[in-house]
């Protein structure tokens, strides 16, 4: 997606560690025409594919996901991080390694809202080693739903958990993945 290339290569902060600061657009300021599109593109792309639900997780894929649920007419779920250790029946656990804050995460979903009728495209800002989308994916397969892909927006390809996922037949769709990037603020895009 050229618009949203030109805007990591203008905007995007390399940080250390394997870290891409894209806040000024994506995820902390959010640019509403970019986003807007980036919901029409995922649409394009999983269109045929009848799906029932978009899932993210909070906080950064709730915004995005949003563009996403209108485009398709259908409900947004959000996984949340589960605060509590008591998490009862009712719901779907998963546990998720975060990348960025170096931290365990149970992430739930109540089984009110997934059933194994539904036909899921799970939805989120980064992909990088891939535990958010395993946890997201744990949690339809709990509810005997069908995952019909995954919508990221940015890739880091580099990292291998996008390839990992498709090597084992999860449809991962990335609007831009990024083959390299250097401390100088190099970025270059796997299929540019
Ligand atoms: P993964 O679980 O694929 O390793 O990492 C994905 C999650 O970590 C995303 O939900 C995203 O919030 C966060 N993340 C991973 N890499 C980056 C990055 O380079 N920049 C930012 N802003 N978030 C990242």
């Amino acid at each position: 997606m050229r618009l949203l290339y030109d805007k990591i290569r203008q905007d995007g902060k390399v940080y250390p560690g394997n870290i891409l600061k894209v806040d000024g657009f994506l995820n902390h300021q959010m640019d509403i025409a970019l986003i807007e599109e980036i919901g029409k593109e995922f649409y394009q792309r999983f269109s045929t594919c009848e799906v029932t639900k978009i899932l993210t997780i909070e906080a950064s894929g709730i915004g995005i996901a949003c563009f996403v649920a209108q485009r398709f007419r259908v409900p947004l779920l959000f996984a949340k991080k589960a605060k509590t250790k008591n998490l009862g029946n009712d719901v779907y656990v998963s546990r998720v390694a975060s990348f960025t804050h170096g931290n365990v995460n149970d992430v739930v979903v109540s089984k009110d809202y997934l059933s194994a009728d539904d036909k899921v495209l799970i939805i989120d800002d980064f992909l990088a080693n891939g535990q958010a989308l395993r946890g997201l994916i744990d949690i339809v397969r709990q509810a005997g739903a069908t995952v019909v892909g995954a919508g990221t927006v940015i890739e880091k390809g580099f990292q291998g958990g996008g390839d990992a996922l498709r090597k084992e037949g999860v449809r991962v769709e990335s609007l831009a993945i990024i083959h390299s990037m250097t401390d100088d603020g190099t970025i270059v895009f796997r299929n540019e």
